[in-house]
């Protein structure tokens, strides 16, 4: 068989980010309004402190790497933008949201069996722009190797993380897969690294951006009887 690791994306892939994400920053709201009992802070969203957190990401991209720096910043954003700027608030608030983002995540129910099923076949990794690492969200000991954006200062679609990841997979980049959500991030920068490419479309969505991947599956139930290994 041709391939001989598996690489994983993490958010959306094997966890809802955006889930997790929207409940964390929910306990970090009721927090700032609890320390900040204004008309604005009352006013606040959620919506608009995930927008304040992407300005600071867009703002400081490929300066400031680690992302719980990047949320610590526009946690700083957010105080200012309700009239009260304060550092070591921003700094609580930060360590509220971390707290829930990591104790709170919840695994897709189709990712440990694919993960038990795939295991004794594959060399099984995670590759991943965001920073839920193993031991944060109960996949420690289940991956051979793992790839960090924040850690190696390049960021999926760079066809360059692709290669790392193969040379800590300990195969050729012609011999990894990797499945994620993202056409842009997993399927194209695989491809574009000589990568395999598999596609994760939960939704069932329509595919309109061009890009195709090698394979496409609806859930990571379907990846061991594709890839010829039995039932998950
Ligand atoms: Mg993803």
């Amino acid at each position: 068989m041709r391939i001989s690791a598996i690489s994983f994306d993490g958010d959306m892939t094997l966890w809802d980010f955006n889930k997790v994400m929207r409940h964390s920053m929910k306990h970090a709201l009721v927090e700032l309004r609890r320390k900040v009992p204004t008309e604005l802070a009352s006013r606040l969203t959620i919506d608009e402190m995930i927008g304040i957190r992407d300005q600071v990401a867009e703002e400081f991209r490929g300066r400031v790497w680690k992302l719980s720096e990047i949320r610590r910043i526009a946690f700083e954003r957010t105080l200012e933008r309700v009239g009260c700027p304060d550092s070591s608030l921003a700094l609580r608030l930060n360590q509220v949201y971390r707290k829930h983002r990591f104790e709170d995540i919840e695994l897709y129910p189709d990712v440990l069996p694919a993960l038990d099923t795939l295991s004794p076949h594959f060399n099984i990794g995670l590759l991943s722009n965001g920073n839920s690492y193993p031991e944060h969200c109960g996949l420690e000991g289940h991956f051979a190797f793992v790839v960090f954006s924040q850690d190696v200062r390049i960021e999926k679609p760079d066809p360059r993380i692709f290669q790392i990841t193969a040379r800590r997979a300990g195969c050729p980049v012609e011999r990894l897969l990797h499945v994620g959500d993202s056409l842009e991030n997993d399927v194209a920068g695989a491809h574009n690294a000589g990568a395999l490419s598999m596609w994760l479309n939960r939704d069932g969505v329509r595919n309109g951006t061009g890009i195709q991947a090698d394979y496409e599956i609806t859930s990571l139930a379907d990846l061991p009887l594709l890839l010829g290994i039995g039932r998950s």
